[in-house]
Parts: C-alpha cells; structure tokens; sequence
C-alpha cells in the first residue's frame, strides 16, 4: 500500500490510512426495487429511509467505526444516488459495490445479451464502468462520478450453475482489468468457498485479493483452512446471524484461526442493513436480536478479548487487512 492510494467512497475517494475501523460487508438497503415500485407502502417514504440509515450509521460511527464497505450489487436493489444521501449524512465512510449477486439464473436483461458489439460480456462492461467512470446520477459533494470500490458475487446452495459460472467469470475480468478488489457471498456448509477460488484462479485472479464471504457461517476448520491456504482473506462477516452459528460458537472459530497464524486474513462484519423488504419488521428484528451494525463494538471485540484473542489482533482484522484490500485497487490491473 502507498500513501497515495486512493479509496473510493460515496463521498469522494480518501486515503487508505483514514479508514479507521472497517466492517466490510454491511449493507444500508436491500430492497426488492420492482416491488417497492408498486407496492411501497412498508418501506414508507426515502426522506425516512434516509434519516433513519443516517442516524444509524451515525451510532455506528460512534462507536468506534470508521468505514462500511456495502456489497449491495445489482439484485439487492442498488440505487447509489440515495446512498450518496446518507453518506452525506454521516461521517461514516461508505464503499459502494458493483457486481451481481444472484443463485442460480441472470436478469433477463443479461440473459439476452451475452455479449456486446466489442465481443466483450456486457456485464463486464458495466462493472468496469462503474468502477472507472462512475455509477449513473451519483456524484459526491465536490461533483465527482461516485464510483465502485469493489465487486460482488454470490454462488449458494445451487452451486455454480451456468449463469452463476458466467457471472464469476464476469466480476473477474473487471477486476483483472481495474484492480478492483472482488467480495462474495457463498454458502458455507456447501463449501461454496473453494468453487468460487477455482473460478477466479482459472480466470487469473489473485486470490489475496479477494474477501471469500460469509466463512463465519461455518466451524468447519477444515474447509477454511483450505480456503485461507490458498490466498484469499475470509469473510467472518455474519455476526448476529444466530441461526447459523451464535456468536460464542463464531467468536471461538475467530480465535482459533488467530491461534493457528491466520488473522492476516480474517475480517470482520455483521452483514446486516438499515431496512431489508427480505424480511418482515424493523431491524433489529425480533428473532435475531443481535443482527445489528453495533453488535461486534459492543459485544464481539470484548468476548474476543476474552477468548484470548489481542487488541492488537483485532485491529489487524479491523483496521489492518480491510485497508490492505481496498487499496490492493492501488496495485492496479493485470
Ligand atoms: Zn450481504
């Protein structure tokens, strides 16, 4: 990392070395946008949306968080303009994504159009456009295109299916041609992981440059281990997300992989949103209680401690590889 380097935000790009503490796979909205269209009386009006994500994130910032990294790509209901809104409310720092996340088949839109008149995929096209000339009517406050700060991708239970394949490949190639860092979602228990990793190692991509998400959701040992000895940095990125692992259980498979000489590669986050139209009520949610932006200040860092793990581990996990992987965007394309 150089001191120049720069990190994208929805506020304009910032220096590496001021992201303070970063969880990295937060999200602000998750939304089903041809839904709300027509039917939007739950989510109420974006005036209240966007003074109630500020006020979050503003908690958030008090409590000791520095930047968010939001993987919100196409299929999660991105919209950056009303993300630059909230940014602009807030000292938080907020990473915008480009990418698809999906599970099994593309939008229709993709479906049809393979490839543009370049011969290139059109999806890579958006991606890399989104990453070096900004994303459509977002501009922060000085003016400037807001741009992505990293990719995403998803393959779950269903595996890598022929539009799960395609759309890897996609994100790979952005990011073979930008530098941009990828972030993934996965199905742990399906060890989804290691499918991702053999996807981006054929299309060239090196593998510490990418976050394999949602590695907390397991205890498998085992099948993280051949995750992380392969390169990439591992998502512990679910805490609060009970009904997978409950925090003690992801609070000791923490420890234990700093205990083996892993914690270079481990981040930490919550995967959890201001308003998500998946599920019914307000977050945080009734059933899982502690699935909230606050719960790794207030409760994951000190039961870390407590579980042997250093402060200055946890910064390494919280400050350290979050700054070393956005600003690998600084090592450029290859
Ligand atoms: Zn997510």
């Amino acid at each position: 990392m150089t001191q120049e380097t720069q990190i994208e935000t929805a506020r304009g790009p910032i220096g590496a070395d001021s992201l303070g503490r970063v969880l990295v796979h937060e999200h602000v909205f998750v939304i089903s946008p041809e839904i709300q269209m027509n039917y939007p009386e739950e989510w109420g009006s974006d005036e209240f949306r966007i003074d109630d994500a500020a006020q979050r994130l503003n908690e958030l910032h008090a409590a000791g968080i520095g930047t968010i990294i939001d993987p919100t790509a196409l299929g999660l209901g991105r919209y950056v303009p009303r993300i630059v809104e909230v940014a602009e409310r807030t000292e938080l720092n907020i990473v915008v994504a480009t990418g698809l996340y999906t599970f099994n088949e593309l939008p229709h839109y993709y479906r049809r159009r393979q490839h543009g008149s370049d011969g290139v995929d059109v999806m890579t096209t958006h991606f890399v456009r989104d990453i070096t000339e900004g994303i459509a009517d977002a501009f922060d406050t000085s003016g400037r295109p807001v741009r992505a700060g990293v990719i995403k991708c998803a393959t779950d239970l269903p595996g890598v299916t022929e539009d799960v394949a395609r759309t890897l490949r996609a994100c790979a190639r952005a990011h073979r041609e930008t530098g941009c860092p990828i972030t993934t979602h996965t199905h742990a228990r399906s060890e989804r992981g290691l499918d991702q990793q053999r996807i981006f190692a054929e299309e060239g991509v090196d593998l510490s440059r990418v976050i394999i998400g949602h590695c907390g959701d397991t205890d498998d040992l085992d099948y993280l281990q051949r995750i992380l000895d392969q390169g990439s940095i591992i998502g512990m990125d679910r805490f609060g997300i009970d009904g997978y692992l409950t925090t003690e259980q992801r609070v000791s498979v923490v420890a234990a992989l700093c205990q083996r000489g892993y914690v270079e590669q481990l981040v930490l986050s919550h995967d959890a949103s201001c308003y998500i139209d998946w599920i019914v009520g307000e977050v945080p949610l009734g059933t899982l209680p502690n699935w909230h932006y606050l719960h790794i200040s207030q409760d994951v860092v000190p039961a870390l401690l407590a579980a042997g793990v250093t402060d200055q581990q946890i910064d390494t996990m919280l400050v350290g590889n979050p700054a070393r992987f956005l600003a690998s965007v600084g090592a450029g394309a290859y």
